[in-house]
């Protein structure tokens, strides 16, 4: 698991920022669960047979023996949290998380065991414009948040009866050539033959250019359903490529399944991933109510915009620097601090007591424009010392107590 230090907290705040301004203008409000539920509400909510249930999940027992999981995802309590306080009674629901997921993989780039999420969920829509405004508000965002190079990937899962139909014609397929399968693809034809189609093995993905496809066996409802959110994509001017062998990992998603990746992130290419899943509420013993959401990867998303754009320095950097040597000088200089913070300045306290050249260097590398300078023989006076730090400028004296013309000084008010 992986710490997030400071230095590389900037970019962090400006996805989170950026994110939270762009789900208010969409009209999509926050939810926030518990990161602990319990064990059965995932593994009925994902499925026994994926790999996130089955390999993937933080779980053990409580005290009192009841079987915990750190949430691997944030679909299932989205949907119980709004089964459980009535939301969906209240009419279609349109909501927005973040926050850390756990999953136990194998760590690499984009890869983690705890990670990060921001996620989308609409419960209680049907139509399929619905599945093109989700999208959109995946897209914009990253575009609004200056990702570039994006591949919209979309493929349709059609209905439950559609994908029994499917599966049994590609269980037949598989099952004809199950010599040439890889042994992970062997065990998924068993437990969830979908999944093969996500294999990663060379051998199996040229045995599944010949398989049959998802789109041909889709009934004539499912496909007219497709064409319209293909054709309101396109309205939006979001370019898009169909993708036959996406699948969801999860069980639970029906109709249209759509992944975001980018080129520059390797084998971890897929940022954002979501679709429809009509059936998962009542699967949770809720009201019959469609759905379609997404999640996007915080980690994944914070690579790419590093490695765009030459990032400047992006912590956060202070109005003012305090500088401050001598036991009274200490005092009035905490006092001072606090007092411009009050009125609005963001002011960074040097630790004090260091000769005064040492917390000069600090105050230049803290990228503040002003530094207050502050002796014991100022402070007997009760003055302090402005002096500007990145233009050159005479040096300004100002009453200790005057915080709004202290203010005014450095706000360039
Ligand atoms: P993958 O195929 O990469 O394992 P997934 O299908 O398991 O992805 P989802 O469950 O759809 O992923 O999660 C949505 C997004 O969350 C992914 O597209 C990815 O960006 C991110 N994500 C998933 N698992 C991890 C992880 N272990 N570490 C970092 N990001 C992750
Ligand atoms: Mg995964």
């Amino acid at each position: 698991m992986v710490d997030l230090l400071p230095e590389s907290i900037g970019l962090w705040q400006r996805v989170e920022g950026t994110a939270q301004d762009h789900f208010r203008r969409s009209g999509v409000r926050e939810i926030r669960t518990p990161l602990l539920e319990p064990t059965h509400l995932f593994a009925r909510g994902i499925g026994e047979a994926t790999d996130v249930v089955g390999k993937e999940m933080y779980t053990f027992e409580d005290r009192s023996a009841r079987s915990c999981t750190l949430r691997p995802e944030g679909t299932a309590s989205v949907v119980r949290a709004a089964i459980q306080h009535g939301l969906l009674s209240q009419g279609p629901q349109r909501v927005w998380y973040s926050g850390p997921m756990f999953r136990y993989e194998r760590p690499q780039a984009g890869r983690q065991r705890q990670f990060h999420q921001i996620g989308l969920e609409f419960l209680g829509f049907d139509d399929p414009r619905s599945d093109v405004e989700a999208i959109a508000i995946a897209w914009d965002l990253l575009v609004e948040l200056g990702v570039g190079d994006l591949t919209l990937e979309l493929n349709s899962l059609g209905t439950t009866e559609d994908r029994a139909r499917y599966r049994s014609e590609l269980v037949t397929y598989l099952s004809a050539h199950r010599a040439r399968l890889d042994p992970d693809s062997r065990e998924r034809l068993e437990r969830n033959p979908l999944r093969v189609l996500d294999s990663k093995d060379s051998e199996t993905q040229a045995l599944l250019q010949q398989a049959p496809s998802l789109l041909d066996v889709l009934a004539p409802s499912s496909r007219q359903r497709f064409d319209l959110v293909l054709e309101g994509l396109s309205a939006l001017q979001i370019p898009f490529t169909f993708n036959p062998r996406l699948v969801r990992g999860l069980d639970y998603y029906s109709h249209t399944a759509f992944e975001i990746t980018s080129t520059k992130l390797g084998a971890q290419a897929t940022v954002c991933g979501g679709g429809r899943y009509d059936g998962l509420v009542e699967l949770l013993s809720g009201p019959p109510t469609p759905a379609i959401g997404w999640a996007l990867g915080m980690e994944r998303l914070i690579l790419l915009l590093a490695q765009s754009a030459q990032q400047e320095k992006l912590g956060p950097v202070p109005d003012l620097y305090v500088v401050n040597r001598g036991d009274l000088a200490q005092s009035s200089a905490l006092l001072l601090a606090r007092g411009l913070r009050r009125l609005g300045l963001a002011v960074e306290l040097d630790p004090g007591g260091a000769a005064f050249a040492k917390q000069f260097k600090r105050a230049d590398r803290s990228g503040a424009p002003w530094a207050a300078v502050l002796g014991d023989a100022e402070a007997d006076l009760g003055l302090v010392t402005l002096k500007p730090l990145r233009v050159a400028g005479e040096p300004i004296s100002c009453s200790l107590v005057d915080l709004d013309a202290i203010r005014a000084v450095v706000g360039g008010l």
